[in-house]
Parts: structure tokens; sequence; C-alpha cells
């Protein structure tokens, strides 16, 4: 459905380049939910505005391609590719934006958002209509019609927060794009979104990436996943496989890290922090960090090594 051909996506700065995504190189499959993990400042977000075709200065793309694999009405397959990604917008690619608390017009009424969105991507429809289609589909995921007569700031983090994946999913899009769905909301508020999530992905059987920091999420929703480290993919694969087996030494220390019930071992977390995007060190940008990193480590980028069921990781220590 989306295919990423060795994309590299940077920020042109005053004083230079941050290349926020490095070579990265993946597919997201028809009817599974793909997780991107890796910590803050990684270039998951970048990574998703990507795929989105969002590329706005200073963000450019500087090699490689997206592809969005969809059908035209009478069925026929058809490709858009990034620079064109936009024309399906809404109806075959979709995006929910990180913090919902922002993205939504405060002084316009959810009702008339939804009519905005909709009729500037795909003319202008009977209102009327329009209205019962909405009404009908937030009842579909368990929402109150009543939404829509209220503005953003009357509704809580967690109804606005299904109230954009109500939005972003109403044209029922082949792929679904969501920044962190979980962020900033509590614990049984999150689990209410990812149910939610984990529903209408299974109701339109489609394509959903999920960006999150948050490890517990990918482990309850994601069906394959991939590990970004300083704008790389260094580890992807199935998620069980991922917090089962992790072969990548940043994962296997992402992973450690988490806590786990009945276990009370002190967790340690992964000294240093990761390298600047603006001048990224030669070999494996882990190396600095990383406790079995060689001499060749510094010197050569490792390349990505088959591990076994689709699981994939680079490092130099699995050749
Ligand atoms: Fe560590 Fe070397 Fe593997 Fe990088 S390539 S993760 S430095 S062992």
């Amino acid at each position: 459905m989306l295919k990423l051909n060795q994309v590299s996506a940077q920020y042109n700065m005053l004083n230079g380049y941050v290349k926020a995504v490095d070579k990265v190189d993946f597919e997201v499959r028809r009817n599974e939910i793909f997780g991107i993990a890796g910590e803050s400042g990684c270039g998951k977000s970048t990574l998703l505005k990507v795929m989105y075709d969002l590329i706005q200065y200073p963000l450019e793309i500087a090699s490689g391609s997206v592809e969005v694999h969809t059908s035209d009405r009478k069925g026929t397959p058809a490709i858009y590719r990034n620079g064109e990604i936009h024309k399906s917008w809404w109806k075959d690619i979709s995006y929910v934006p990180q913090g919902a608390m922002h993205v939504m017009n405060p002084v316009t009424r959810v009702k008339n958002q939804f009519f905005d969105t909709i009729s500037k991507f795909h003319g202008v429809k009977n209102k009327r209509t329009l209205e019962h289609e909405i009404t009908a589909y937030l009842k579909e995921l368990e929402l109150p019609p009543e939404v829509l007569k209220a503005y953003p700031h009357q509704l809580s983090g967690g109804m606005r927060q299904r109230v954009l994946i109500a939005l972003a999913t109403f044209l029922h899009p082949s792929i679904v794009l969501a920044d962190e769905p979980t962020t900033a909301l509590d614990v049984v508020v999150q689990r209410g979104i990812l149910t939610m999530l984990s529903q209408v992905q299974k109701k339109l059987m489609n394509s959903m990436v999920i960006v999150s920091h948050d490890m517990g999420v990918h482990y309850q929703i994601t069906n394959r996943m991939g590990i970004m480290y300083a704008g790389q993919m260094i580890e992807i694969g199935p998620t069980d496989r991922i917090f089962n087996e992790p072969k990548h030494p940043y994962t296997q220390m992402l992973i450690n890290a988490l806590p786990r019930i009945g276990d009370n071992s002190q967790k340690e977390g992964i000294p240093g922090t990761p390298p600047s995007l603006k001048n990224p060190p030669a070999g494996c940008r882990f190396a600095a960090r990383c406790p079995h990193a060689m001499e060749v480590c510094r010197i050569v980028e490792p390349e990505r090594v088959n591990v076994g069921e689709g699981h994939y990781a680079s490092c130099h220590l699995l050749n």
C-alpha cells in the first residue's frame, strides 16, 4: 500500500542541513498496523510527514521516493508518488496529526470542520446529506452526535482525539497515518483511543501507521514495527519478534528498559544522547552509546541484515 524507497529528508536551516531522515526503506502492507518507534528527535514525525507528502519549507526530500498504491473508482490500480500524494489526501491516505488540542480550529464547531475538510478536498456535497452521513459514522464509532455542535474547547482531550480519528477515517482511506495519537492522555483514555484505532482498522481492513515513542502502544496495537535511531530505521520486523528477539543493541536496550509486572530489578536507561543530525558521525550512529562498539563500527555504516521471518537489523555484530 505504501512503499518508501531509500528516502532521505532534511531541514534546510540557515546554518546548514539537519538530516532528519536517512535512506529509510520499507513498505506498509494491506490490512496491517505498522508502528514506528524511537526516542524524541529520531525523525519519526518527519518520516510521517514525508509519507503524507506534507513537505513545507524548511523540510525537503533529498533523495528517494514514496509511493501510495491504491485504485481508482473503477478499481484500476493507481500509484501516487511524492509530489502528487496530496491529490489522494483524505480519500486514499489521511493523517491524524500530533496534538488534538492544537490542530482543530478553536472558533469553528466540529460539524463545520468536517464540512470544510470534506468539501475542500472532495467537492461540495448537499450539507444535510453530509450531516446525516457524518452522524451515522460517528454512531458507528460510538461517538455521541452532539459533538458535532461543540467547539473544540468544549470537548475533553480524549474526545478531541476521537473526533480527529473519525474525521481522518470518514472517507474510508486505504492508509491512515497517526502521529503520537495517545500522547498527553491518561492511561484509561489511551486504551480507549488504541481500541478505537484497532476497531477502525479492522472495519476498514486498511493500513495504519502509528508513530509513538511509547513501546507499550506498539506492543498493544501493531502487527509489525520499525525502530528509528538518529534518522535511520535500524531494525524492522513483526512486533512479537522485536519484543521477544530484538537483534540491534539499541532495540535490546530499549526493550530491557521497559518495566514488567513482577520484575523488581533496577532498570537502566541508555547512557548518552543521540548524535547531532546536522553532522552525523561516520559508521554506525549508535557507536558512541553502544556497549559492543568495535573499530569497524566507527568507520563503516552497517548494512541491513535479514535475521529471519521478515525481520531485519543493521548492525556489524550480525554479519
Ligand atoms: Fe553497536 Fe557496532 Fe552494532 Fe552499531 S554496528 S549497534 S556500534 S555493534
